[in-house]
């Protein structure tokens, strides 16, 4: 009799581990659901992008989001002003290059400047 294929695992690291279980429990989802989900939402959303906006690349993110555009062939940044993200080509705070800023995952790593 063949053993049955032992489903295939991933390790996760301590902490990411607990901050996931607490998102878990907040969604009233198990874990194993929940990580399931989220990646595969992740993979997705990364698909949809390039769909959407193949021209857009990520380049860094600190305290500015930095983004390639090859369509306008120049070098975006994207920071927060006023708690609200703004863009440095656009002067604007609705344009695809936020749009692009809001859906990657990334944009929650963007720092908010110190203002003195
Ligand atoms: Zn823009």
């Amino acid at each position: 009799m063949n053993k049955p294929k032992r489903k295939p695992t991933v390790a996760i690291e301590e902490a990411i581990y607990s901050k996931a279980k607490a998102k878990a429990e907040e969604k009233g989802m198990t874990l194993l659901d929940y990580v399931n989900e989220t990646l595969l939402l992740n993979v997705e959303k990364d698909d949809f992008l390039k769909r959407y906006a193949p021209y857009i690349e990520k380049i860094n993110v600190g305290h500015t989001l930095v983004l390639r555009d090859h369509k306008i062939n120049k070098v975006v940044e994207i920071f927060l002003k006023n708690n609200t993200l703004y863009c440095s080509h656009d002067e604007s705070g609705d344009c695809m290059h936020i749009h692009f800023a809001l859906a990657i995952p990334e944009i929650a790593r963007l720092k908010i400047k110190s203002t003195k």
